[in-house]
C-alpha cells in the first residue's frame, strides 16, 4: 500500500517521480499525493493500474504492500546516512536500507554522477545505468525485503535484483546487464548501447481520475469532452495565470482518494456517476457553449436548457427520486469546504450524499486547496437544483434565471494566487475576453470586478483607467 518519495527541501523528489512514471510505462493511473509523515513530508504514490508490464506490476505490488518503501532523491554530493560516505562512491550512486521492521529506505543520486554517467557491466562491455533503471534495481531489493524473500548473501541479492532490472531493460529495449559481474566500472560513456533512457510520454489525463473510474473507461466520450474543455479553459487567463488553475491543481491532489473509494464501493461509484460526473460533464458543456460565444442570450438559455434535458434523459428512474437530496448534499459539501464547518457533514454519510462526503473528506485528508473543489461542488449543486426543479415542474423551459445564475457562479471562481496584475494593457485585454466569453450579464461582471478589487486593492487605479465594459455604473472623476 505504501510507496513514498521524500519531498522535504533537502530531497530532489521530482527526478525520482519521473523515474516512477517511466517504471509505470506512463500509466495515467499513477498519482502522487503529499502527506505529512513522522519523518517529514512525503509524496505517497497511488496506483490505479491500467498498463500491464513486468515493471508496472512490480510497482503495483510495492504500492499495495502495507509496509513502507521511502525513496530519497539526492544530488551527487548526497551522503549515505550510515557512514556519511558520498553516494557517488557507491555503485550506481544508490543504496537500499533493509530495516528490521520489514520496511526499506532508498537513497539515490539523481544527477548521474555529476553528469559523468553511471556505468554497469554488460555482456562484453559497459552499459549506462540511467536513473529509472537504478531506481528499479533498488525497488527490487526493497520488494524482496518487504515480502521477506531476500536471500541472505550479498551476491545472491544482487543477482536477483539485476535479473529483475534486466526484465525492465528488455521491456524498454535497453542493453542488458551481466547479472553475474559484480565489478563497478565507475563513470563514463558506455561501450554498449546509448546514454539516457527511452522515455514514454505521460498521457496526462490524471485530471479525469474520478470520471474515468465512474465511467469505467478512460476513452469514454465524456472524458474526451473533459480534455477538450481543459484546453479551452487554459486560454482564459487573469494576470497571465489560467483562471481555472486552482480547481485543476486541487483536483490532481484529491481525486485519487475519491477514485479509490469508488473502486471499492459500486454504490458509491454509481452515485458519483449520476450526481457528480454526469452533472459536471453537462456543466462543462454549458461553459464551453458560453466560450464559443453564441450571438444572443436566448441561444445560451437554449443551450442551458438542452444540457438539463439531456442530463435528465440519461438519469435512470431510481436515482431521479433522490435528485433533490443529492442537490442539498452537493451544496452542503461545498459549504463544508469553504467554511471548514464540518457539522453539516454529519447527515451526509448515506447515499446519495456520501458521494459528496467522499470528496470533502478526500480534500481534507490530502490538504488540497479547498476553494477549487468548493466552487466545483457549488456549480454541481446549482445544476442539480435546476434539474430537480425541472423534474418537479417548478421550472419551465427555458429558464433565463438559470443562465444568469451560471454566470454568477463563474464570476465566483477562485482567483489564482500567483496572478500578477501589473500590466494594465494585458489586464484590459484579459478582462475584455472574460467579459465576452464568460460574463454575459452586468450582474456577473460587477460581481467579478468586485472580487478582483477586493483581492488586489492596489490594482484599483489601473482598473479605473481601463476602457473595459465591466458593467459597473459610470464612475465620477
Ligand atoms: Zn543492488
Amino acid at each position: 500500500m505504501v510507496l513514498v518519495l521524500g519531498v522535504d527541501p533537502q530531497w530532489r523528489s521530482h527526478p525520482v517521480w519521473e523515474s516512477i512514471v517511466q517504471i509505470a510505462g506512463c500509466d495515467p493511473g499513477i498519482e502522487s499525493v503529499v502527506h505529512a509523515y513522522f519523518s517529514g513530508w512525503g509524496a505517497r504514490v497511488y496506483y490505479n493500474q491500467k498498463v500491464n508490464s513486468v515493471s508496472a506490476n512490480r510497482l503495483k505490488a510495492i504500492v499495495e504492500h502495507p509496509k513502507y518503501v521511502v525513496v530519497y532523491g539526492a544530488g551527487s554530493d548526497g551522503v549515505n546516512p550510515t557512514d556519511g560516505k558520498p553516494l557517488i562512491t557507491t555503485g550506481g550512486g544508490s543504496i537500499t536500507y533493509h530495516k528490521a521492521d520489514g520496511s526499506a529506505s532508498i537513497y539515490v543520486d539523481v544527477d548521474d554522477a555529476r553528469g559523468q554517467h553511471y556505468l554497469a557491466p554488460g555482456h562484453g562491455g559497459t552499459v549506462h545505468d540511467s536513473l529509472p533503471t537504478i531506481v528499479y534495481h533498488e525497488l527490487a531489493h526493497a520488494y524482496y525485503h518487504l515480502i521477506g524473500q531476500n536471500p541472505p548473501a550479498y551476491r545472491d541479492k544482487e543477482i536477483l535484483a539485476r535479473r529483475d532490472e534486466n526484465e525492465f531493460r528488455s521491456h524498454v529495449g535497453l542493453k542488458l546487464l551481466n547479472v553475474y559481474d559484480d565489478s563497478d566500472p565507475g563513470f563514463g560513456i558506455p561501450t554498449l548501447g546509448t546514454l539516457g533512457f527511452p522515455a514514454c510520454k505521460p498521457t496526462g489525463f490524471t485530471w479525469c481520475n474520478i470520471a474515468t473510474v465512474a465511467l469505467g473507461s478512460p476513452v469514454a466520450r465524456q472524458i474526451v469532452a473533459f480534455r477538450r474543455a481543459k484546453r479551452e479553459f487554459e486560454r482564459l487567463t487573469l494576470g497571465s495565470t489560467p483562471l481555472l488553475e486552482p480547481m485543476l491543481s486541487s483536483y490532481r491532489l484529491f481525486s485519487p482518494l475519491v477514485a479509490s473509494d469508488m473502486q471499492s464501493d459500486p454504490a458509491l461509484r454509481d452515485a458519483m456517476l449520476h450526481y457528480g460526473v454526469q452533472p459536471a460533464v453537462h456543466l462543462v458543456q454549458l461553459v464551453r457553449a458560453l466560450i464559443a460565444g453564441r450571438p444572443d442570450d436566448m441561444a445560451l438559455v437554449a443551450a442551458a436548457d438542452r444540457e438539463i434535458s439531456q442530463y435528465l434523459g440519461e438519469l435512470p428512474d431510481g436515482p431521479s427520486t433522490q435528485l433533490a437530496s443529492a442537490a442539498d448534499a452537493a451544496a452542503a459539501a461545498s459549504e463544508v469546504l469553504s467554511t471548514g464547518d464540518e457539522s453539516r457533514l454529519s447527515g451526509m454519510w448515506h447515499l446519495p450524499g456520501d458521494a459528496f462526503a467522499s470528496v470533502t473528506s478526500s480534500v481534507q485528508a490530502t490538504r488540497a486547496e479547498s476553494a477549487g473543489p468548493a466552487w466545483v461542488l457549488a456549480g454541481i449543486a446549482l445544476f442539480l437544483r435546476q434539474a430537480t426543479d425541472r423534474l418537479g415542474g417548478v421550472a419551465t423551459a427555458p429558464d433565463p434565471r438559470f443562465e444568469s445564475a451560471i454566470g454568477d457562479w463563474l464570476a465566483s471562481v477562485p482567483l489564482p494566487d500567483d496572478a500578477v496584475l501589473t500590466d494594465p494593457v494585458e489586464l484590459g485585454a484579459e478582462l475584455t475576453v472574460l467579459n465576452k466569453t464568460l460574463f454575459h450579464h452586468d450582474a456577473n461582471r460587477v460581481l467579478f470586478m468586485h472580487r478582483i478589487r477586493e483581492r488586489w486593492p492596489q490594482a484599483s487605479a489601473a482598473l479605473d483607467a481601463l476602457q473595459v465594459d465591466y458593467g459597473e455604473p459610470t464612475r465620477r472623476r
